[in-house]
C-alpha cells in the first residue's frame, strides 16, 4: 500500500517548524544574512519547541518524532533559510543520531540528553583543509597513551563550528593503516570545545549560509579521555558514512523548502510585474521555470519520503538518500537561478530574496557528498560496481 497522507503527529510537528521559520527567522532574515550574523533568538526558539530533539527517543530527552517529521521540518526551516535548515542537518543528522545508534549508554547520558533538550549545541567534524570528498586523505591523528588519546590536527568547513559546544571529530588511531590509506584506521570522538588545546574560529566571506556559523577547529595536543571513543577502533570511518546518511537526508529535504520558496516568490513577483501590457506570469517561458520549479519540488520531495520511509522501518537507506540529496540539490540550484531570471534585474539584488536562495542554493551540491560524489554513487549502483551492505549498527527504529 503506498500512503502519500501525514500523520496528526507529522503535521503538528511541520506546523511547529513552520511558526518559528515564519516568527523567529522569515522577518529578519535579509538583515542576519546581510550582517552575516546569527540571529540570537534562533537557538533560543529551536530549543524551546524541541526542534533540536527530532527522533531521539524521549528517554534521552528528545521528541520522539519519526523521521518523515524530521523531513518535514527541514523543509520549513530552509524554506525560511538554509542557515536554519543546516542547524538541523549537523546536530541531529550529524552528531545526536549517530550517537543514539553508536555510543555507549554513558556517552549518550553525558552528550546525547543534553543536545536533544537543546541545552547544548553539537557538530560533526570530518573535512579537513586538504580533504574533503577524500575523507581517508584526512590528517588528524589521535594517539593512543595510557587511558587517553592525543589528538593534534585542524577540521575545516565545519557547520557550527564555533558555537557548537561539543563535536563527533574524526582521526586516526592506526598510523600505520593511516599511510596505507587504509580506512579501518580511523576512529571516531566526541571532543568538547573547553578542552585544553581545542579552538575554534569563524569562516567569513562565503558565498552562501551567511546567517549560519561556518568555521574551523584546531585540536593541539588534545587530550581525549579513552571513554570518548565513539563504537570501537577503526569504526570511523562506518561511523562517518552513517552520519552522511542521515544529513543528506535533511539536506534533499531542506532543499524541497529552498525549491518552494522560489516557487512562491516567483508566483507573487510574476503576477505583480507587467511587460508589454500584461503581467508576465502570462509569458509561456516564464511559466516553463515556474512549471519546473513545482514539477523539482514534486519529484525531490516523493525522493526524501522514500528515503524517510525506509528510516522509519529502520532499513538501510544510502542508495535512496544519495539519490533524493542529488536531485533535491540540483532541481534546487536550477530553481534558484530560474527564480533570479523570473524577477530580471530585481533578482540580481538583495531587496528581493531570490537572490539568497541562489547564492545557498550552491553550498549544497557541494557539503555531505558533492554533486559528482553523488552521481557516480548512483552510477555504481546501476552498474553492480556497489551495493549496500549490512552495518554494525543500524538507525533505531522509531515512533509512528
Ligand atoms: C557551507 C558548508 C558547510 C560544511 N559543513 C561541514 C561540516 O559540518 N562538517 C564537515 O565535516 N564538512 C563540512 N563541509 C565540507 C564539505 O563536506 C566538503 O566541502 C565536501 O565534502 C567537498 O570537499 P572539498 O571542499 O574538499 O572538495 P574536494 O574534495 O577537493 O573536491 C573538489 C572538486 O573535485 C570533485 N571531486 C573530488 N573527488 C572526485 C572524484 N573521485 N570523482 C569526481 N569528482 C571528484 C568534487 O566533486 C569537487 O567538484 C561544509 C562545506 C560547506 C561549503
Amino acid at each position: 500500500m503506498i500512503d502519500f497522507s501525514f500523520t496528526e503527529n507529522q503535521l503538528a510537528v511541520r506546523d511547529m517548524a513552520r511558526e518559528v521559520a515564519r516568527k523567529i527567522i522569515i522577518p529578519d532574515i535579509a538583515e542576519f544574512d546581510r550582517a552575516q550574523k546569527i540571529n540570537p533568538t534562533l537557538y533560543p526558539a529551536l530549543a524551546e519547541a524541541n526542534l533540536l530533539g527530532f527522533c531521539i527517543p524521549e528517554k534521552y530527552g528528545g521528541l520522539g518524532t519519526d523521521y518523515i517529521s524530521l523531513g518535514l521540518a527541514s523543509e520549513e526551516l530552509e524554506y525560511a533559510d538554509t542557515s536554519a535548515r543546516v542547524i538541523l542537518s549537523v546536530h541531529i543528522g550529524l552528531f545526536s543520531l549517530p550517537v543514539l545508534t553508536w555510543a555507549s549508554e554513558e556517552q549518550k547520558q553525558k552528550y546525547l540528553v543534553p543536545a536533544a533538550k537543546g541545552e547544548k549545541i553539537a557538530t560533526f567534524g570530518l573535512t579537513e583543509p586538504a580533504a574533503g570528498t577524500d575523507a581517508v586523505g584526512i590528517q588528524t591523528t589521535a594517539v593512543k597513551s595510557g587511558d587517553q588519546y592525543i589528538m593534534n590536527g585542524e577540521k575545516m568547513w565545519i557547520s557550527l563550528a564555533d558555537v557548537a559546544d561539543y563535536f563527533l571529530a574524526f582521526a586516526w588511531t592506526d598510523l600505520d593503516k593511516k599511510k596505507k590509506r587504509d580506512h579501518t584506521g580511523l576512529s571516531a570522538f566526541i571532543v568538547e570545545k573547553g578542552w585544553e588545546g581545542v579552538s575554534t574560529a569563524t569562516i567569513h566571506g562565503k558565498l552562501g549560509v551567511r546567517a549560519g556559523n561556518t568555521g574551523s577547529i584546531a585540536f593541539q595536543d588534545v587530550k581525549v579521555p579513552a571513554e570518548n571513543l565513539v563504537f570501537k577502533e577503526g569504526a570511523g570511518f562506518k561511523i562517518a558514512m552513517f552520519c552522511l546518511d542521515q544529513g543528506r537526508y535533511t539536506v534533499a529535504a531542506g532543499s524541497c523548502g529552498l525549491i518552494k520558496a522560489c516557487r512562491d516568490a516567483c508566483v507573487k513577483y510574476s503576477k505583480e510585474r507587467q511587460t508589454f501590457g500584461v503581467n508576465i506570469e502570462q509569458h509561456q517561458l516564464v511559466k516553463q521555470m515556474i512549471a519546473n520549479m513545482e514539477a523539482g519540488y514534486e519529484y525531490s520531495t516523493y525522493l526524501w519520503m522514500k528515503a524517510g520511509w525506509l528510516k522509519n522501518q529502520s532499513l538501510r537507506s544510502t542508495k535512496a538518500t544519495s539519490l533524493a540529496k542529488w536531485i533535491a540539490c540540483r532541481e534546487a540550484e536550477t530553481a534558484a537561478a530560474n527564480a533570479v531570471q523570473v524577477h530580471g534585474a530585481y533578482g540580481f539584488s538583495d531587496e528581493y530574496p531570490v537572490e539568497r536562495y541562489y547564492r545557498n542554493a550552491k553550498g549544497s551540491s557541494i557539503y555531505e557528498g558533492t554533486r559528482e560524489i553523488h552521481t557516480l554513487m548512483q552510477a555504481d549502483y546501476a552498474l553492480g560496481l556497489r551495493q549496500d551492505r549490512p552495518l554494525d549498527r543500524d538507525l533505531p527504529e522509531v515512533e509512528q
